[in-house]
């Protein structure tokens, strides 16, 4: 199947690494441009010059932190009308709700909710001027089924998915749609951190605690990035049109629901 958007310009936040490194490969891949942002100039430039050699494509890297305004106006001054924008950043840390003071919720609205909606409102009206437009967001399965230790990210994350649920319908009408991602457990470096975290405090060794969390998950196995990747390429082509609002959930089938 053709995409149909071979030549557009995409804004890929978080995207040296991960689930944004493998939106960016789908979407190369696809022909088109891109302008990859992260915070570390040396996975940066790797990543780059990797989607350069392999896909042709004209490739942009923009070192700087999305969740800060200065970030966010390199970003846009390397990639000011973006027709795709991939919403991404690293996820708040786990912990008991009990020790997080207000600084700590604040840091993770600022970057897993503002952040995704200060992108929005710089690019969306561009996008619905031009008449095209796909706004993916990097989210979480914790916003459909909530994380014990992860209430930063459960709280942030469900304020940017109501903001999202309104504006999407109002976009749509200009061929601009706007949608979640909705990662279950994908092998990437922080999920094999995180599990070697909680190894480590369990007094397990990390491939131990790894292969248990595979078995729990009903594909018997972890995500991997490409598959992520195409699944948002898919998202930004000219055949989701009609698809805006949604959360896509893509777990292994480790939410456990009928919807
Ligand atoms: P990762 O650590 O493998 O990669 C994160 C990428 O984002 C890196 O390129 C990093 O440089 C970049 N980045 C992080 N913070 C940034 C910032 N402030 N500014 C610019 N770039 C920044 O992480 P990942 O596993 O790909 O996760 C991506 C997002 O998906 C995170 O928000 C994470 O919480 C969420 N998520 C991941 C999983 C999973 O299983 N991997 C599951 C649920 C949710």
């Amino acid at each position: 199947m053709d995409f149909g958007i071979a030549g557009k310009n995409a804004l890929v936040c978080g995207a040296s690494k991960g689930l944004g490194r493998g939106c960016a490969d789908a979407l190369a891949a696809e022909g088109v441009n891109v302008t990859l942002v992260a915070r570390g100039a040396e996975a940066l430039e790797t990543a780059a010059e990797e989607i350069r050699q392999k896909t042709g494509v004209k490739v942009t890297a923009v070192a700087c932190d999305i969740t800060t305004a200065d970030g966010r106006a390199q970003a846009l001054a390397a990639c000011p009308q973006p027709d795709i924008l991939i919403n991404n950043a690293g996820g708040p840390p786990p912990g008991d709700f009990r020790n997080w003071n207000r600084d700590d919720w604040i840091a993770a609205i600022d970057a897993n909710m503002l952040t995704p909606i200060e992108l929005i409102k710089a690019t969306v009206d561009g996008m619905m001027a031009r008449r095209f437009g796909r706004i993916v967001n990097i989210t979480s399965s914790a916003v459909k089924a909530p994380i014990d230790a992860l209430g930063l990210s459960n709280g942030a994350r469900a304020g940017l998915t109501g903001f999202v649920a309104g504006v999407a319908r109002k976009t749509v009408a200009s061929n601009v749609t706007i949608n979640n991602l909705l990662p279950g457990a994908f092998e990437t470096d922080r999920l094999m951190k995180n599990i070697a975290n909680t190894a480590a405090s369990a007094g397990k060794r990390p491939e131990e605690a790894a292969d248990a969390r595979r078995r729990g998950i009903p594909a018997q196995r972890f995500g991997n990035a490409a598959e992520f990747g195409a699944v948002c390429a898919f998202l930004c082509s000219v055949h989701a049109g009609y698809m805006t609002g949604q959360n896509v959930l893509l777990d292994g089938g480790n939410y456990p629901g009928t919807f």
